[in-house]
């Protein structure tokens, strides 16, 4: 196991790093539209990084059909990798998932997954970075 090194850098600077897009739903907590990713079809094998720290967060091996148009994983790759917390901000409880890197969000997480975890890590496309396995 590996410390986890924080990264912490300011709005200005994400927003330079990252697409329009891609700042709008990691630093504001955006949400993309459903079925837009072209990450929630694949089902290539291999790994899905944090796209602004390279955090590896989901492997595909983890990855199911939920058709919520949403990529949606069963775990992540390691509970350190992922912060949870709750987020009341449509009026109703969700729970947020964050990176535990740099504070990204990636989305929500759900209980109606299925085995072995019975969870659905609902993700944003967007804030997903993919690495097929031979890249790894
Ligand atoms: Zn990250």
């Amino acid at each position: 196991m590996v410390t986890v090194e924080k990264i912490e850098k300011s709005d200005a600077d994400w927003k330079k790093l990252l697409t329009k897009k891609q700042y709008e739903i990691t630093t504001k907590k955006g949400t993309e539209s459903p079925g837009t990713c072209p990450l929630d079809t694949s089902h290539e094998p291999g790994i899905f990084q944090c796209v602004r720290c390279r955090t590896d967060l989901f492997r595909s091996s983890s990855k199911f059909e939920s058709g919520t148009g949403w990529p949606s994983y069963y775990e992540p790759i390691s509970p350190l990798n992922v912060v949870e917390q709750p987020d009341m901000s449509l009026g109703i409880q969700r729970t947020e998932v964050l990176c535990a890197r740099c504070d990204s969000h990636l989305g929500h997480v759900f209980d109606d997954g299925p085995p072995p975890t019975g969870k659905r890590y609902c993700m944003n496309g967007l804030a997903l970075k993919f690495v097929s396995k031979d890249q790894l």
